[in-house]
């Protein structure tokens, strides 16, 4: 079911979203060759605490998992497309990074990610997380009342297959509120004018995935979370919360 969002309740869930886009302004100044994924996590974990938000992430455990999350962040770097648990690995000249973060704030869940390079980047890598952002900016353009999901994730797909990308299949955006994941799914991929109406006060989590070899084949890394692509190409990934009202698509978790 989709619980629709009153002004107030997205207000509120605007807070919680600037504490997200801080956590990942935060991580993202911190990144640089030789700086490990734990150090990344801890650098978003005090901005948590800082502002007396919580983790959606930490000990998360869908059903698909067999352990829960242990960090506040995801890290998933080069072949890593999303759930990348930090580790103490650290990062090398040219890596291509997409960290995601979600927090909780006064009950209200924010949920966004960003991908970027460290140090020399490879200019395919640039290439493929421009397409990821412009991916995410025309799925939001399509979050408006009189749309529907189908809308948002066809425009989300054009920008990706236009770019010669691979879209994995089975995971997208969702519905965010004082869950993280909510309903309705909003699929990277889909047909134009199907699926549900768009209404004023859904929020949604906006957030293509790109596989840069181009076919869409990912598997499970073996700690049970990371999703890395089958051809061993780099991946990228981008997300905001869209509050979609009558004056149009508000991103809660920009800065
Ligand atoms: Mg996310
Ligand atoms: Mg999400």
């Amino acid at each position: 079911m989709v619980e629709l969002k009153t002004d107030t309740s997205i207000d509120a869930m605007r807070e919680a979203g600037r504490v997200v886009a801080q956590a990942l302004a935060a991580a993202r100044k911190h990144a640089a060759v030789g700086v490990s994924l734990l150090e990344l996590d801890e650098v978003a974990h005090q901005v948590l605490r800082d502002a007396g938000a919580t983790s959606p992430f930490l000990g998360y455990r869908p059903s698909f998992a067999t352990t829960p999350f242990p960090a506040v962040l995801c890290t998933s770097v080069n072949d890593a497309i999303v759930h990348g648990i930090p580790t103490k690995y650290r990062l090398r000249d040219g890596d291509l990074v997409s960290i995601d973060f979600g927090a909780r704030l006064d009950g209200w869940v924010g949920d966004s990610a960003v991908s970027f390079t460290v140090g020399t980047p490879r200019p395919a890598d640039l290439t493929l997380v421009e397409t990821a952002e412009r991916a995410l900016a025309a799925g939001i353009a399509a979050a408006v009342v009189g749309n529907r999901i189908g809308d948002i994730a066809h425009a989300v797909g054009t920008v990706c297959r236009a770019g010669g990308y691979g879209v994995p299949q089975d995971f997208g955006g969702h519905g965010v509120g004082r869950q993280m994941h909510e309903d309705p799914s909003v699929p990277n991929e889909g047909r134009p004018g199907r699926g549900m109406p768009l209404r004023h006060g859904m929020v949604l989590a906006i957030e293509p995935m790109l596989i840069g070899g181009g076919t869409d084949g990912y598997h499970e890394a073996s700690d049970g979370w990371t999703l890395c692509t089958n051809d061993g190409s780099r991946a990228a990934h981008a997300e905001h919360t869209v509050a979609i009202t009558d004056a149009g698509p508000r991103i809660l978790t920009a800065l």
